[in-house]
């Protein structure tokens, strides 16, 4: 069955990559493992300006409105909303953050992201201060993947399968099993190690745990940002994350995690207490060496790409991203040369077996 492009792995990355080709009148089947993934571990979090020194995210005047157009138009579509708009307060932890805040609320850039915050709400505890965060929010990341999932199931275009590189045939034309893509392009989160073309490039995955959580308290009606993060999802339920883990690359739960989430929140806000974990994930970020996702054609096989790394910001930087991957399938290259992949043609490719 020849169609235009074959995507490999069914996350955030893939799926609204598809979506964009899709939009775009190309044929497209997507296959994945069906396990869970990152994008379904997620919170979503939308956060323009992060870090302990407040830094506003690189690209953030294309990345934003390309995923606020993006979420609002399969809100349209599926007639349901992903992407949650909510203020979020952010508590400073020492000295230094209220200086470099100070700085920041003084400076034009920020204006629109971020607030003073002069009278701190009741019950919230923080000594050096508190700002107040704009443009913030949260995409429901398991309900748009299953939406995407099943409109993809409604035309033919996705099969639960997990791909054997082997059967990936590049000569004379790329085949896999009865299907023949002009393309392929590997979307397999952190798992794209395994990839005999693409898995040497530089990643630098990080575990992170995530706590959904129950408590008889009334939650407040912004995220609260404390180094963790804790996102109300209703009146009484909120999900608290996540951890950072380099070191630890599995995919269970663990209780130092949990105790270290639930402390960490109860430090800053003692009133929501008794909590109640009601589930407790892990999952793995596929973050990279120098902060920028892969994307792109491998340097040998111009027609097998990378669309992967996309970190903790997967949820804001996935919409242009794939926008602009998209346009460049057969057109000019439309992607940064920071985040294309042939930054690393000289030093990482050809990588294993890609001759
Ligand atoms: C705890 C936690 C919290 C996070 N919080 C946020 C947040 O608040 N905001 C944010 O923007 N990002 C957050 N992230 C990061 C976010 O998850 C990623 O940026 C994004 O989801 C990555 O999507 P992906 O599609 O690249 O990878 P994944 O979601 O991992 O998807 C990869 C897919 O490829 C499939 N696959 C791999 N290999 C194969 C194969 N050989 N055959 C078939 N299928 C295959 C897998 O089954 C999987 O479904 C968080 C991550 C974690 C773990």
């Amino acid at each position: 069955m020849p169609i235009d492009v074959l995507i490999v792995g069914q996350g955030l990355a893939g799926s609204l990559l598809a979506w964009e080709l899709m939009r775009r009148h190309v044929r497209v089947i997507v296959i994945d493992s069906g396990g869970i993934n990152a994008s379904q571990v997620a919170a979503g979090l939308i956060n323009p300006v992060t870090g302990q020194r407040l830094v506003k995210t690189a690209e953030l005047e294309r990345l934003l409105p390309a995923a606020m157009a993006c979420y609002q138009q399969l809100a349209e579509v599926f007639k349901q909303s992903f992407f949650i708009p909510m203020p979020m307060l952010r508590i400073l932890k020492t000295e230094r953050e209220r200086q470099v805040a100070r700085q920041r609320l003084g400076r034009d850039e920020y204006r629109g992201f971020l607030k003073d915050c002069p009278s701190p709400p009741s019950g919230i505890i923080g000594s050096f201060g508190m700002l107040q965060q704009q443009q913030t929010g949260y995409l429901k990341t398991r309900s748009l993947l299953q939406c995407l999932q099943n409109y993809l199931l409604a035309s033919g275009g996705y099969r639960q399968v997990s791909l054997d590189y082997r059967e990936i045939v590049l000569r004379p034309h790329l085949q896999w099993r009865d299907i023949q893509p002009r393309h392929i392009v590997f979307c397999e989160g952190y798992q794209a190690s395994a990839n005999p073309w693409f898995g040497g490039l530089p990643f630098q995955p990080a575990k992170g745990e995530i706590l959904d959580c129950g408590t008889a308290s009334e939650c407040p009606a912004w995220i609260l940002n404390f180094g963790y993060w804790m996102i109300p999802t209703d009146g009484h339920h909120f999900r608290l994350g996540a951890t950072f883990d380099p070191v630890n690359l599995d995919t269970r739960p663990s209780e130092p995690a949990r105790n270290q989430l639930l402390q960490a929140l109860d430090r800053v806000s003692p009133g929501l207490r008794p909590i109640s974990v009601l589930e407790h994930q892990a999952g793995i970020r596929p973050a990279t060496v120098d902060k920028q996702p892969f994307i792109g054609a491998h340097s040998v096989h111009r027609n097998l790409h990378i669309f992967n790394g996309f970190g903790a910001k997967g949820s804001l930087a996935i919409p242009w991203y794939a926008r602009q991957f998209a346009a460049s399938l057969d057109q000019a290259e439309l992607v940064p040369a920071t985040s294309h992949v042939k930054r690393y043609y000289d030093s990482h490719f050809p990588v294993r077996n890609s001759a």
